[in-house]
């Protein structure tokens, strides 16, 4: 009978408007054993974002003092915000056997490789500039000198996608979709995380 291991971590970046956040959503959707980590911010919730569901929203000194007591797994300034992922969002999930998704930065993802060596690290891009710049605009949500900034920092954040382990075009969706998936599924069965979910069928096996 296979035992329950250690869920995996996963980390998914990408500049914004390469579309990592329905990537994330269809993914869960798909995968009841596939959960996001809710990260904290100090940015304002943006139309239809609620507390506690895409974000924790709080204040800089409620975020200055997380750090403080050592909440954050990894923690970063991404644009004029502060951006973290507490310990608490991702340890019991783990612990349950559950795969955990981090959505952050490139600068949270180098602190999570030195405290996770063997996280799965997956880069999205979009594919091509042009089509970035049209699906930050058709957001309506965001200002034109917001969306110039963020053509300005898409280019810096593309600029990581050489230190992550899985790089994704996202043209066509379903199709990196299913890259997606597969990337969870080769995880799984990986040497190491099938021994430990085997472990009693490889010791019958290599009884002598
Ligand atoms: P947005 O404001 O568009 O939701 O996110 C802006 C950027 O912050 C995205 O690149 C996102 O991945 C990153 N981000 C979101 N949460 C975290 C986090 O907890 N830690 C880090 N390092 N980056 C994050």
């Amino acid at each position: 009978m296979a035992t329950t291991t250690r869920g995996n971590l996963f980390i998914l970046s990408a500049p914004s408007g390469a579309g990592k956040s329905s990537l994330i959503k269809a993914l869960l959707e798909k995968h009841s054993d596939v959960q996001v980590s809710v990260s904290h911010t100090t940015r304002q919730p943006r139309p239809g974002e609620s507390n506690g569901v895409h974000y924790h929203f709080v204040t800089v000194d409620e975020f200055k003092a997380l750090i403080d007591k050592g909440d954050f797994f990894e923690w970063a300034q991404v644009f004029e915000n502060y951006y973290g992922t507490s310990k608490q969002a991702i340890e019991s999930q783990l612990a349950a056997g559950i795969d955990v998704f981090l959505d952050i930065d490139w600068q949270g993802a180098r602190q999570v490789r030195e405290l996770v060596p063997d996280v799965e690290t997956i880069f999205i891009l979009p594919p091509s500039r042009d089509e970035l710049e049209r699906r930050l605009n058709s957001r309506g949500q965001d200002s034109q000198e917001v969306i110039a900034g963020r053509m300005a920092q898409a280019t810096s954040e593309s600029s990581h996608y050489n230190e992550f382990d899985y790089v994704l075009v996202n043209d066509d969706f379903n199709t990196t979709l299913a890259q997606l998936e597969s990337i969870v599924l080769a995880a799984r069965l990986r040497q190491n995380r099938q021994a430990q979910r085997h472990a009693a069928l490889i010791a019958e096996l290599l009884a002598e």
